[in-house]
């Protein structure tokens, strides 16, 4: 269904209202108790329409002003229905000629009254027990009934031919006076109400103030003051209804969840206020780090001087070492805390730029090679050819995570190996510059392992699991900030890890493709790795395939000609025939082991010129002595 739009929503609305208006007072004219009778069962299903909407659904309602309201309304629609049945004309109750004035009157003290006590319960929620007050408001209900028709107590309203009766007067003033009090709490209160729904009360308690008024004027039960009366009436009961049922009809939760609205919006008010909060925490801890940065590295740089000083003795530069080790350690952690607070305070900027992947990972394992060979572990990696060979992304903050990942596995791996290694875990989204590559960095490795239970702790601030690991320098932060750097550049980072066994980290990442720029390195540079000159031939020698496709894929970037061997035999036929220049060789290989393989190069006329350099993971070795005892070249420790 087409929504009808509101502006002619409200046109059809008027016409109808002013239709009915005009329809009433054409019914007045013609049959005046006719015109009494649809005027009074207007209000009448109002009152019946309030109670039955509030009672229905008091199991959620919190508002008890409503519920009284409710309740009362019940039997003041009771009580006009009695008016109604007893009007002169009706012919129902004709034993009596004042029934009708005495149950008005009764109804409108019942109602005024009741509206003034409801705001008791609006200010003390929850003292309101709706079966107790049924029953007490029908005990009322009984008694005025019973006044009027049985006992015949209750005060003469209205006299045909001499008008209205003091005590009739004299009740419309109060009941005015008790309404006005109505509206001051209704205006002292208003914060409590819908701002719609108040309104319409108000105007409703205004126009029954008018009503009563109307009342106190007429000599008649069918003179224009009387039809005045009623028309106000109408208008009231209208609002009411407007603000009751119309309100918890269209939109219920205005009136049934109106607390829980109000809650969730202190709610929201509270949750951005200590948004707020939090995030001058994060400023201020930020430039809280920044400035301990300062005088930190002063203090850092005058040990290293120290240290360097030839005076000094052992004691002396003992304690140094320790400045030096905890002032780095300091520096660290508060290099950590002003990433993490600069991330919590949305001040962490990813800035991307297109760099060289492969040569941007070399300086990665590099870092970390160092790192492994100094705890005598074996460092890894992996690095495949068809990877792009520039990308676009935040070189800094990607590098950032590697390095905390590689450096993690180390730290935590007293034997054994690291191995770190880049995929494409998909097809790339494009083709060329733009393309996305779904890419996946590993970090695998042999240490100590996380408990399973422990595994997504290990991502919080500050978590640092394990005696052994406590013993470890670390801040625990590393991690927390990986995460939500990963997250930022728009990855994530997982894990999977058994104790004792070691831990596999995946960082998931998707980088676009870049256009690879010109070699960044000064052309000097450039030329000790050969590519000022012309194009040389390097042969890689190693038993693990992920050794040779990381110098392979390295090599055939910076422009070398490379083959690969795989054993020392293979080297030995390969070098007679491809004539490397340079011949990376490890030295542990099965069928012929790399010093065998050098021996024999060495006395084969044909390539006793060939450069050759050793790369092997061994710690037992030292490079001169393996240059001077083979005749090596050089040594790359893996
Ligand atoms: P830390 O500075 O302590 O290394 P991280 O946030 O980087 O802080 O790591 C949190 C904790 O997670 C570490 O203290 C360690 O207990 C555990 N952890 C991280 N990486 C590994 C890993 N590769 N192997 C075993 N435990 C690890």
């Amino acid at each position: 269904m087409q929504p009808v739009p509101q502006s002619f929503q409200r046109m059809i609305t008027m016409s109808l209202g002013a239709a009915a208006l005009i329809g009433l007072y054409l019914t007045s004219l013609y049959n005046y108790l006719l015109f009494h009778s649809l005027a009074e069962i207007f209000s009448i299903l109002v009152a019946a329409g309030i109670f039955v909407i509030a009672w229905n659904s008091r199991a959620y309602i919190r508002n008890d002003y409503l519920i009284f309201v409710a309740v009362a309304y019940l039997y003041i629609a009771g009580l006009d229905l009695l008016h109604t049945l007893s009007y002169k004309g009706m012919s129902i109750f004709t034993d009596y000629d004042y029934y009708a004035n005495q149950l008005w009157i009764a109804a409108r003290y019942l109602e005024s009254l009741s509206l003034v006590a409801a705001f008791y319960f609006l200010v003390r929620p929850g003292r309101l027990n709706p079966a107790i007050q049924f029953f007490a408001y029908g005990a009322i209900f009984a008694v005025i009934v019973l006044s009027v028709f049985t006992f015949r107590i209750f005060p003469v309203c209205f006299v045909e031919g001499e008008g209205l009766t003091t005590f009739k007067k004299v009740s419309e003033y109060i009941i005015c006076l008790i309404l006005a009090a109505d509206m001051a709490l209704l205006a002292r209160y208003r914060d409590r109400f819908e701002p719609n729904v108040h309104r319409w009360l108000m105007w409703a308690v205004g126009f029954t103030i008018v009503s009563e008024l109307a009342f106190t004027f007429y000599i008649s039960n069918y003179g224009f003051s009387n039809l005045v009366g009623h028309y106000f009436k109408i208008f009231s009961y209208y609002l009411i209804y407007k603000a009751i049922i119309e309100t918890g009809i269209v939109r219920p939760y205005d009136i049934i969840f109106r607390e829980l609205v109000q809650k969730e919006r202190h709610l929201e008010k509270a949750r951005k206020a200590a948004d707020v909060a939090n995030r001058a925490k994060s400023e201020f801890l930020a430039n809280m780090s920044h400035e301990l940065r300062t005088p930190l590295n002063g203090i850092l740089g005058y040990a290293q001087v120290l240290k360097r000083e030839a005076g000094a003795t052992e004691a002396q530069r003992a304690g140094l070492d320790v400045i030096d080790r905890s002032g780095r350690h300091l520096l660290n952690l508060i290099n950590e805390i002003l990433d993490l607070s600069k991330i919590e305070a949305r001040k962490m900027e990813i800035m991307p730029t297109e760099f060289r992947l492969a040569e941007f990972l070399v300086g990665i394992c590099r870092i970390v090679a160092v790192r492994a060979q100094e705890k005598g572990i074996e460092f890894h990696s992996h690095i495949p050819p068809d990877l792009p060979v520039a990308v676009r992304a935040d070189e800094k903050r990607l590098g950032q995570v590697l390095l905390n990942l590689l450096s993690n596995a180390v730290k935590y791996t007293e034997e054994g190996e690291v191995l770190f290694s880049v995929s494409a875990i998909g097809p790339p989204a494009g083709e060329g510059r733009g393309s996305k590559w779904p890419l996946r960095f590993a970090v695998k490795d042999t240490g100590a392992g996380i408990p399973a239970h422990l595994i997504e702790e290990i991502f919080q601030p500050f978590k640092q699991i394990g005696e052994h690991q406590r013993a470890v320098e670390g801040t625990g932060l590393g991690l927390a900030i990986s995460r939500k750097l990963a997250r930022l550049m728009g990855g994530d980072i997982a894990v999977q890890s058994r104790e004792g066994e070691g831990s596999a980290f995946h960082f998931d990442l998707t980088m676009e493709e870049a256009r690879p720029a010109a070699d960044p390195r000064a052309p000097e540079e450039r030329a000790i790795v050969g590519y000022a000159g012309p194009r040389k031939r390097v042969l890689v020698a190693d038993d693990r395939w992920e050794n040779r496709a990381f110098l392979v894929n390295l090599l055939t970037q910076l422009g070398f000609e490379v083959k690969e061997a795989g054993n020392g035999a293979e080297v030995i036929d390969m070098a007679a025939a491809f004539r490397p220049d340079l011949i990376f060789m490890d030295l542990i290989m099965p069928v012929i082991d790399g010093f065998e393989a050098t021996r024999r190069l060495r006395s084969d006329p044909e390539t006793e010129g060939v450069r050759i350099v050793a790369v092997s993971a061994s710690h037992t070795l030292s490079a001169q002595d393996i240059a001077r005892e083979h005749g090596l070249d050089g040594f790359i420790p893996k």
